[in-house]
C-alpha cells in the first residue's frame, strides 16, 4: 500500500547518515565514556567531538551542553530548579506550551507559584506590551516555545528574553521544534535554557539537548554520578550523541534552500487542497515554519478525515503526538481563539527534507478520494 508521511512535527525519519553511524556506534561504542581505560577515553573523545560539532552549530559554548534524553526532559529540569529557588514566585508563559512545560507548571502551583500566560491570538502571535506588564520583580522564568509543534507558529524568542532579562528574571525556550528546521542560535537568543530533541531533526528517538547558559543557577534534576559536570547524572549515550551531532548537520545544511523548496511545497498543496474543496481553512502566519500546514474543512471532524487518510496509507496528526488517543478538540487551537467547531475540525500536514514533490501530489488523489467518500 502507498505510505505518505505526514507527520513530521511529530517525528522525523533518520537521516540516511544518522542511521549509518548509530548502527556502526552501537556495536563499536559501547564502551563506558567515563571509564579511564583507552577504549572508555576513546568513547568520550567521541563526545567530545560530537559536542564540539553541536556548539558549532547551536552557537553555544560546548560547555554549556548537557546531554538529556529529549526535550521532556530538558523542560521538567528547568522547572523543577526553578520550583527549587525559593526568592521569586511567579512565572509568565502561554496556554500554547507543550504539556512537558504546562503539566510541571501544574505541579508548581501546588508548591505555591503563580503562573501568568499571555494571549496568543489566532495567526500565533503575542503583543510584547503584554509581556512586559506581567514581566515584573516578581517573575522567577519566563518560558516561551521558539515554535508550537501543532501549528508551526514561531515565536518572539529574542524579544521576549530581553524583556525577561530586564526584569532580572531567567528566560527558557522549549526549541523541539525549531531546532534543524530554522535558523537559531543561543548566544543570540540569549536564552538561559534552551531545550531540544534529537528525533525533531532527523536523530534518533529519546536523545536530546539542554543548553544552559554559563553563569545561570542550575540544580540537577536527575541526581547521581558526575556526568556533565554534575548537571545529569548517568552513563552517556555515545552512539545517540554521535546521532544528535550529524543529524543536526544534516538538518542545518542548505537550510535557506531547503526552506524555499517547503514553502513551494506547501503552496502546491494548499492550491491542491483549495481546488478540491475551496472551503478548506488554512490556519497561517507570516512567521510559520514551511513544513508544516494546518487545515480545517468546515463540517469534517479532524481524527475522522485522520482516520479515513490513515486507511489509505498517510500518517498525519492532529493536536500533539503526545496527546494521541485522546480525541478532544486540540487545547492549543482554542487556548488561540479559534472556535470550537473549527477547531474540531483541524488536522496537521508536516513534511520536511525527504518529502518530495511526487509525494505531494499523491497525498492529494487521497484527499479527493477520502473527502468525496466523507462529504457524500
Ligand atoms: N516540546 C515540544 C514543542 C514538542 O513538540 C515535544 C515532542 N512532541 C516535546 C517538547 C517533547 O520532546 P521529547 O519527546 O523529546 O521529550
Amino acid at each position: 500500500m502507498l505510505q505518505l508521511y505526514f507527520d513530521y512535527n511529530a517525528t522525523t525519519p533518520l537521516a540516511p547518515q544518522v542511521k549509518e553511524i548509530l548502527i556502526e556506534s552501537l556495536s563499536a561504542d559501547y564502551k563506558n565514556p567515563s571509564s579511564a581505560h583507552r577504549e572508555g577515553r576513546l568513547a568520550k573523545r567521541k563526545i567530545d567531538e560530537s559536542r564540539e560539532k553541536i556548539a558549532f552549530l547551536l552557537g553555544c559554548q560546548e560547555e554549556e551542553i548537557v546531554f538529556t534524553s529529549g526535550a521532556t526532559e530538558g523542560n521538567n529540569a528547568v522547572l523543577h530548579l526553578v520550583g527549587e529557588q525559593n526568592k521569586r514566585k511567579t512565572i509568565v508563559t502561554t496556554e500554547t506550551e507543550h504539556d512537558s512545560v504546562l503539566k510541571p507548571l501544574e505541579f508548581l502551583k501546588t508548591k505555591g507559584f503563580q503562573v501568568k500566560t499571555v494571549y496568543v491570538n489566532s495567526k500565533g502571535e503575542t503583543d510584547l506590551n503584554e509581556w512586559k506588564k506581567l514581566i515584573d520583580d516578581q517573575t522567577a522564568l519566563v518560558s516561551l516555545m521558539a515554535v508550537n509543534n501543532e501549528t508551526g507558529f514561531i515565536f518572539p524568542v529574542q524579544e521576549v528574553a530581553e524583556i525577561a532579562h530586564n526584569k532580572g528574571a531567567l528566560f527558557h525556550t522549549d526549541s523541539a521544534c525549531a531546532v534543524g528546521k530554522i535558523p537559531l542560535s543561543f548566544s543570540q537568543i540569549d536564552a538561559d535554557f534552551l531545550t531540544l530533541s534529537a528525533c525533531k531533526c532527523y536523530g534518533p528517538k529519546g536523545m536530546g539537548a539542554l543548553i544552559i547558559k554559563k553563569g545561570a543557577p542550575f540544580i540537577p534534576w536527575f541526581k547521581g554520578g558526575a556526568h556533565e559536570r554534575g548537571r545529569r547524572a548517568g552513563t552517556l549515550n555515545v552512539s545517540g550523541i554521535a546521532g544528535l551531532a550529524l543529524a543536526l548537520d544534516f538538518s542545518l545544511s542548505d537550510l535557506k534552500q531547503e526552506t524555499e523548496r517547503q514553502k513551494r511545497l506547501r503552496d502546491k498543496l494548499k492550491t491542491g487542497l483549495k481546488n478540491i474543496d475551496r472551503n478548506v481553512i488554512f490556519h497561517e502566519s507570516d512567521h510559520q515554519l514551511p513544513g508544516t500546514l494546518h487545515l480545517a474543512f468546515p463540517g469534517l471532524l479532524g481524527h475522522t478525515l485522520l482516520a479515513n487518510l490513515d486507511l489509505e496509507g498517510v500518517s498525519a496528526s492532529f493536536g500533539s503526538a503526545c496527546q494521541s488517543g485522546s480525541l478532544e478538540v486540540s487545547r492549543v487551537l482554542l487556548a488561540m481563539g479559534v472556535d470550537e467547531k473549527e477547531a474540531a475540525g483541524s488536522i496537521r500536514l508536516s513534511f520536511g527534507r525527504m518529502t518530495t514533490e511526487g509525494e505531494i501530489e499523491d497525498l492529494l488523489k487521497v484527499f479527493e478520494t477520502v473527502l468525496r467518500r466523507m462529504q457524500t
